[in-house]
């Protein structure tokens, strides 16, 4: 039994890499934003963000997590001619862990169905449903990427709740507003 499971092999379908759907679109942590425009200004490419998870301090200072990253269609850095990605050293948490998916707060992983090779190991998917212990076996890579990126969440998730901070979904409301490692250095 311990031999006979595959382990993951991207077969470079590009079902990734291309979006339609908002919420399939990668959340990123804001020093993750930033590295990715960095990417992008070196490439010349542009990008799009829409601020996902914010909260609002007593002084109505409005905090940023997390971040949707817009992508229509093709991402920016995909080579379509290569299908390669072409920052993949430096890629978000959520690219690395595909086709795992990471669901916040819980920490709850599943797969996405998109994935060509998910598609094509169906009796290991199988497995795995029965056995979520072998996830790291099958997924070394992309389940260390989900677990970094699991404790980056829960430390946020556990300042928040030390500063008390609240949940907002108005930025109108925001006196200012800045990234969360940006109030840390202002705010301790
Ligand atoms: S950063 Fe790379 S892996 Fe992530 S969507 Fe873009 S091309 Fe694909
Ligand atoms: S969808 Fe799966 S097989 Fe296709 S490029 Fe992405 S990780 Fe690789």
């Amino acid at each position: 039994m311990r031999g006979r499971l595959p382990r993951f092999k991207c077969l470079y379908c590009d079902h990734c890499c291309y979006f339609e759907r908002e919420y399939e679109m990668p959340t990123v942590f804001p020093w993750e934003k930033r590295l990715l425009e960095e990417l992008a200004e070196n490439l010349g490419v542009s990008l799009e963000f829409k601020p996902l998870q914010v909260y609002i301090d007593s002084e109505g200072s409005c905090i940023i997590t997390l971040y949707r990253w817009i992508i229509r269609g093709y991402c920016p850095f995909y080579d379509k001619e290569r299908h390669r990605c072409r920052i993949h050293r430096d890629k978000p948490y959520a690219c690395k862990m595909y086709p795992l998916l990471l669901e916040m707060p819980s920490g709850k992983l599943m797969l996405s169905g998109k994935c060509d090779w998910v598609a094509n190991n169906k009796k290991t998917i199988e497995q795995l449903s029965r056995n979520v212990n072998l996830i790291p076996r099958v997924f070394p890579n992309e389940f260390e990427a989900a677990k970094n990126a699991f404790i980056e969440f829960s430390s946020i998730a556990e300042y928040v709740e030390k500063k008390g901070l609240k949940p907002v979904t108005d930025l109108k409301t925001c006196a200012t507003i800045m990234d969360i490692d940006d109030y840390i250095v202002r705010y301790g």
